[in-house]
């Protein structure tokens, strides 16, 4: 098996720098003249004999560097994967039969077929609850082996009090994951709060330029992550080696890249907010926000996805998705482009509004930003006023 370098690779200083220099400095070769500043590429699939690994499907000096980063920035022990539901899938498949799983009701789709797919299989049991009524989750807690969060989650973006629920899976002895995407490893640290394991979609912020797939589970205890690396192995849902030189790339320019995000989507929420067609804007840094004061108990910024909803209906929300020259229209989040959808568009996501449009709000200037909103706003109604007429 794999063993991967302690998570620490700046003089064991790890424990006492900011997640800023971690993200810029963590697993760097070490410093020898002429040395590499940065990991190498190493596309390899053999490796020399009486090592740890053998074999890179059981573990590869191609992705460590990263799982060390990544590591060192959630305070665990990092596995990768080759996507986020490579993550998901080996942080569920060593439950036994009869397992009993509480998860929120907007989770992840990939994450809810997986799970209504173990379900109709006879092999686990699912209740779904509203992950930001913390009542509603602790009651379901109570003969339960396994709590999944999600936070902040689709498509609402709700924030999940996880300081309370972390502490008390772990009070409870049951098996906590929460999938840490939104907010990435800067804004919270579900391990700080007694999750088990933080599973994050690097293919979102973490990579940040919509150009790779990968994903991580970082594991509270070694136990556990080196379930996660047999996993991997058997399943096979190995990280590409080109992937995982990116998603480094990414990672490093992650705490500023993040931050302006993080800014522009705050000002694009207060001025949708105050838009006449704008009936509701979902983000938890908007003080009106229902959860806008559990967010900032606990949260270090509110990230930058957002959700509004519009007056005109699907067919005006749908236009305004064609409409803007800015926002690129398409899924996913956590690119450098900003971009935006209609969510309802997706089938399998019941439930959501028919007008919300989750935005993912990118590097691009601001003031530009908001143009393209406004006009898409405007050119929208026009055409709905049109049509109408
Ligand atoms: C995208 C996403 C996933 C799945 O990740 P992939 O890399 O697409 O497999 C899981 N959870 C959340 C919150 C996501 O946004």
């Amino acid at each position: 098996m794999w063993r991967r370098a302690p998570a620490t690779t700046v003089d064991g200083m790890t424990d006492q720098l900011h997640s800023d220099t971690i993200a810029v400095s963590a697993g760097r070769p070490p410093r020898t003249p002429d040395g590499p500043l940065n990991a190498p590429i190493v596309p390899a699939s053999a490796l020399h004999a009486d090592g740890a690994s053998g074999y890179a499907r059981d573990g590869s000096p191609a992705w460590a560097p990263l799982e060390e980063a990544l590591g060192a920035l959630e305070r665990g022990r990092a596995t990768c994967f080759s996507s986020g539901m490579g993550a998901a899938t080996a942080a569920l498949r060593h439950l036994p039969r009869g397992t009993r799983i509480v998860a929120p009701i907007g989770v992840y789709r990939g994450v809810r077929q997986t799970l209504d797919h173990l379900e109709e299989r006879g092999m686990v049991g699912v209740r779904w609850v509203d992950g930001t009524d913390t009542d509603a989750v602790l009651d379901a807690c109570r003969d339960a082996d396994v709590l999944w969060l999600e936070s902040p989650a689709n498509p609402r973006i709700g924030v999940a009090d996880l300081p309370a629920l972390c502490g008390h899976a772990r009070e409870r002895g049951m098996y906590c994951v929460v999938d840490n995407t939104m907010a990435t490893p800067l804004a919270q640290n579900p391990l700080a709060y007694g999750a088990d394991v933080a599973m994050h979609s690097a293919t979102k912020w973490i990579g940040g330029h919509t150009d790779l797939l990968l994903g991580a589970l970082i594991a509270a205890d070694d136990e556990l992550s080196h379930r996660f690396v047999h996993a991997r192995e058997v399943a096979g849902a190995t990280p590409g080696v080109l992937e995982a030189f990116l998603a480094l790339r990414g990672l490093r320019s992650l705490p500023v890249r993040f931050e302006r995000a993080q800014a522009s989507a705050g000002e694009l929420a207060r001025r949708l907010a105050a838009h006449p067609d704008v009936t509701l804007v979902r983000y938890p840094g908007l003080p009106e926000s229902p959860d806008h004061e559990r967010a900032a108990a606990f949260m270090r910024g509110f990230g930058a996805v957002l959700a509004f909803e519009v007056t005109g209906g699907a067919d005006r929300a749908e236009r305004i998705s064609h409409e803007t020259e800015v926002f690129t229209h398409a899924t996913s989040f956590g690119g450098v482009n900003s971009s935006l959808e209609r969510r309802a568009r997706w089938a399998a996501e019941q439930g959501v509004p028919e007008t919300l449009m989750r935005v993912s709000v990118g590097l691009e200037h601001v003031e530009d930003l908001w143009r393209d909103l406004e006009r898409a706003l405007a050119r929208s109604a026009e055409r709905v006023g049109a049509a109408v007429a």
